[in-house]
């Protein structure tokens, strides 16, 4: 933080947008910021996108989102960046909107009991589990829920597929995926007290934790290495492109069933990775960090 700026608190910030005229008016300038068309918009004419009567409660509420949320320019009024960002979190409906997805099949196999897999969405979770009753829970992600409403089952799966792929990748480096602050990893002992304690697809699970935004995600050791630059060439030698591949058919990265600890204190383990009768086995520290690749 520099010294000259004076932080809003987040009561403050929270409380600047508790009203429906200033959301109005962050809409009309959110609406008015597609490409091709100018992001400013004079005072007359936002009034007018916002459909606000009365000139001065009008001018009343957006004077008090300028600063903030709004900026105010010799050419008229655009969003700031957190004006952005709040635009973008009515229009995917992240606060608002509710959407369930039944249960569908996927087209891939459980890891664990080689059942089919299935996915659905309920309360902003994308899931994807068995379908036979094995209890393996293959992934369950966050994704708003307007990306996932009146579309189709394949364009979903391509969707949560790469949000899913980034956000490990993301932890895989260290970078909080929600507010790009700084993420610790531990891997967990197997008895430690943890939610889906009983998920038969999960045994080595890695706690990632921000320093900035305190958000946690556990994950596999496997998933951390999705992104990784010999993993993806390895597949990229094999004629596949593994960055195309969903998820939760990478058997290494959604399953334990090909990870082995060879050491607990401190935590070591290896990672093989199989394609075309072809085996890559990586060996992770307790970092947890490859510190070793065998072809
Ligand atoms: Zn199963
Ligand atoms: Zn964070």
């Amino acid at each position: 933080m520099t010294e000259d700026t004076e932080d809003l608190r987040p009561d403050d910030a929270f409380t600047l947008l508790a009203d429906r005229t200033r959301i109005k008016i962050i809409r009309a300038l959110g609406d008015a910021a597609t490409p091709g068309v100018p992001d400013r918009l004079a005072f007359s004419e936002l009034r007018r996108r916002a459909d606000i009567s009365g000139s001065g409660r009008f001018n009343y509420h957006l004077k008090r989102l300028v600063g903030q949320f709004v900026e105010e320019t010799d050419d008229g009024y655009r969003l700031s960046y957190p004006g952005v960002r709040v635009y973008q979190a009515i229009q995917a409906g992240t606060f608002t909107d509710s959407c369930r997805i039944e249960p569908f099949e996927l087209d891939a196999a459980c890891h664990v009991c080689g059942g089919p897999q299935e996915a659905a969405y309920h309360d902003c979770l994308f899931r994807v589990r068995c379908a036979d009753g094995c209890d393996a829970v293959f992934y369950r992600y966050f994704c708003p829920p307007s990306s996932l409403t009146d579309r189709d089952h394949e364009v979903i799966l391509r969707a949560v597929s790469e949000r899913i792929r980034r956000e490990l990748g993301s932890v895989a480096s260290g970078v909080c995926p929600w507010c790009c602050g700084r993420m610790e990893a531990r891997i967990l002992p197997p008895d430690a007290e943890l939610p889906q304690r009983d998920n038969p697809a999960i045994e080595h699970r890695v706690l990632h934790t921000c320093d900035t935004c305190d958000g946690t995600v556990y994950t596999r050791t496997g998933d951390l290495l999705v992104t990784h630059p010999a993993v993806v060439s390895f597949f990229y030698d094999h004629g596949v492109d593994v960055t195309g591949r969903r998820v939760w058919r990478l058997p290494f990265a959604a399953s334990d069933e090909r990870t082995t600890a060879t050491g607990t204190d401190p935590w070591r383990g290896t990672v093989r990775i199989e394609c075309e009768g072809d085996t890559l086995a990586l060996r992770l520290d307790d970092d947890p960090s490859v510190v070793e690749v065998r072809s």
